[in-house]
């Protein structure tokens, strides 16, 4: 199969999920995961209509978006950042969904306040069972998001999560309820200026299920490009 036809099959399952459990179509979009692919291959999806690509590693990342700078491409940055790094993401990168510390918070603040943008981000999350250690712990997220109110260049769109590789995508289902019913508990709190409204979760192996419990963004390498040597 072809990049726009593994796009449009997704496309499809994507919308067959939303009818099922009664959600607006447009309320979930797909974040094509581009690390280790070629240019070709992000022209290539591009050109079957993919908007937004997800990219992991700094260098990999920003020389891509210098290249492909002539697209309307919307970069998100997924992969875990170094705090020296961060200038580099915040030039390019529409949306952080993998800020995990306050530290971290502050250094994109820094560096957006420098070239005059607010930087939308997403916390990311640790429910337990992964193996990575990225992602804060759900009882600190309170804190952190009063603390992050005063970083005025961060706007705090909402949470991610990776779970870990399962054998049946149903097994995740507690962590992407987990994840959601997070986000509500935190939005009750009103900490911040507006509710987070974006929920990052699902990839290639269980974006049905992540959907079927919310998932506003769900993040695809796989399904798109193809395994990753
Ligand atoms: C690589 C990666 C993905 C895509 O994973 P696939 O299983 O290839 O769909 C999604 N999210 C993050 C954070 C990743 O690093």
């Amino acid at each position: 199969m072809s990049i726009s036809q593994r796009l449009q099959d997704i496309k499809k399952r994507m919308e067959k999920i939303c009818l099922s459990c009664g959600r607006n179509p447009d309320s979930a979009a797909l974040v094509a995961v581009s690390k280790t692919k070629g240019e070709p291959l992000i022209r290539e999806a591009f050109e079957a209509g993919q908007i937004l690509f997800g990219e992991n590693y700094v260098q990999e990342a920003t020389a891509k978006a210098e290249n492909l700078a002539a697209l309307p491409i919307s970069w998100h940055f997924i992969g875990h950042l170094q705090r020296n790094k961060a200038r580099f993401v915040v030039r390019y990168f529409d949306l952080i969904h993998s800020v995990d510390s306050l530290r971290l918070a502050e250094e994109i603040h820094k560096q957006s306040e420098k070239i005059s943008k607010i930087q939308n981000i997403l916390i990311q999350v640790h429910l337990g069972g992964e193996e990575s250690k990225a992602g804060i712990h759900p009882k600190d997220l309170q804190e952190l998001l009063r603390n992050m109110t005063r970083l005025k260049h961060v706007c705090v769109q909402g949470l991610m999560a990776i779970p870990p590789p399962v054998e049946n995508a149903e097994e995740n289902r507690i962590h992407f309820k987990a994840l959601r019913e997070l986000m509500e508990e935190n939005n009750a709190a009103n900490i911040l200026p507006a509710p987070m409204t974006i929920l990052s979760m699902g990839m290639s192996d269980d974006f049905e299920v992540a959907m079927e419990e919310g998932a506003t963004l769900i993040r695809i390498g796989t399904a798109i490009f193809g395994s990753r040597s």
